[in-house]
């Protein structure tokens, strides 16, 4: 449970730590709350030669409005999400997705860029910034880009960040009025991950469903949208017959992963069970 030798860096800025990262290529790892990091170098699946903590630049850990988005600092924890007023106001579904990520340490320590960056199957940020269509800001040695979340999330672990850039931002939009948002989750008894993570963003007009958009985590490989599930929403009364018919397609089109805890084949079944939830409190929020 001790981790192998490396050699640590902390970066005062961004541009620091980029070339840090383009010196030392694929020797370097980059640490943010070392919630995920960490505990994979104890166990010695990962070895990093460098470690460049980015925990101590400034300016990337605040939460504001910005005209119809908002934007986090990659450095924002868990727990600060959780408790940040403008996101409770404009945008509470990362505020209830955050609150219910393991426990009060992990929270404390635990940044939304490092979840992002690591791409974990089980992690419950994913659902809902897919559901949100939020925006990963990455700044490398070429300048910053944005990357969608349906872009950003490529397979297990894996995502479309470049080794030489850093998550400095991720942008999600503020939720407007007749739109409701609800993430339920199955958690694991021991880790407290996501068996089965749901995320749905849910507008309703004249009654009915205007548009609707499901991020699920936990079944697959990697998190994705339930496009069957949000077809058959669209233009419906989103009454519980209506909805849970809907919510049966939640593992459409994917392959469920299983393990000792929950097969696949009880995963799928989660994700119809937690998406009917998850749709029916997001419409009665968006009333
Ligand atoms: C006991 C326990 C229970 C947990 N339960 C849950 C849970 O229920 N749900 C859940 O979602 N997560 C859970 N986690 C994981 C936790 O949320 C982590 O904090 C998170 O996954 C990683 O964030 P971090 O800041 O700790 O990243 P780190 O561990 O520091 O880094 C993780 C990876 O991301 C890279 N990285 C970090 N920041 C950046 C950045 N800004 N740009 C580019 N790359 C970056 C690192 O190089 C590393 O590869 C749990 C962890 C523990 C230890």
């Amino acid at each position: 449970m001790i981790p192998a030798a490396f050699e640590y860096f902390s970066p005062q800025s961004v541009k620091e730590a980029i070339g840090l990262l383009e010196k030392h290529g694929d020797d370097a790892k980059i640490l943010a709350g070392g919630h995920s990091l960490l505990p994979i170098m104890k166990l010695r699946l990962a070895q990093p030669k460098v470690i460049v903590d980015i925990g101590r630049i400034s300016g990337l850990s605040g939460i504001k409005a910005d005209g119809q988005k908002v934007a986090i600092g990659a450095l924002a924890t868990h727990d600060a999400i959780e408790r940040d007023a403008v996101l409770k106001e404009k945008c509470p579904l990362l505020a209830e997705t955050a609150a219910v990520i393991g426990d009060m340490q992990v929270r404390n320590r635990g940044t939304i860029g490092g979840s992002a960056a690591h791409a974990d199957p089980a992690a419950d940020y994913p659902a809902a910034l897919l559901a949100l269509g939020a925006e990963i800001v990455a700044t490398g040695p070429k300048g910053t880009r944005t990357i969608p979340a349906g872009e950003f999330f490529v397979e297990m672990l894996t995502t479309a960040l470049k080794p030489t850039e850093i998550i400095t931002e991720l942008r999600v939009p503020v939720l407007a009025r007749g739109t409701g948002a609800a993430y339920q989750k199955h958690p694991h008894p021991a880790s407290g991950y996501a068996v089965v993570g749901v995320a749905a963003v849910v507008t309703l007009s004249g009654g009915k469903c205007k548009s609707a958009a499901i991020g699920v985590t936990g079944v697959a490989g990697k998190p994705y949208r339930a496009t069957a599930v949000e077809k058959a929403l669209t233009g419906q009364s989103l009454d519980e017959a209506t909805v849970a018919k809907a919510a049966a397609h939640a593992a459409e089109g994917v392959d469920p992963q299983g393990d000792l805890y929950a097969s696949g084949q009880f995963r799928a079944h989660l994700a119809s069970v937690y998406t009917k939830r998850a749709v029916l409190l997001a419409a009665s929020r968006a009333k």
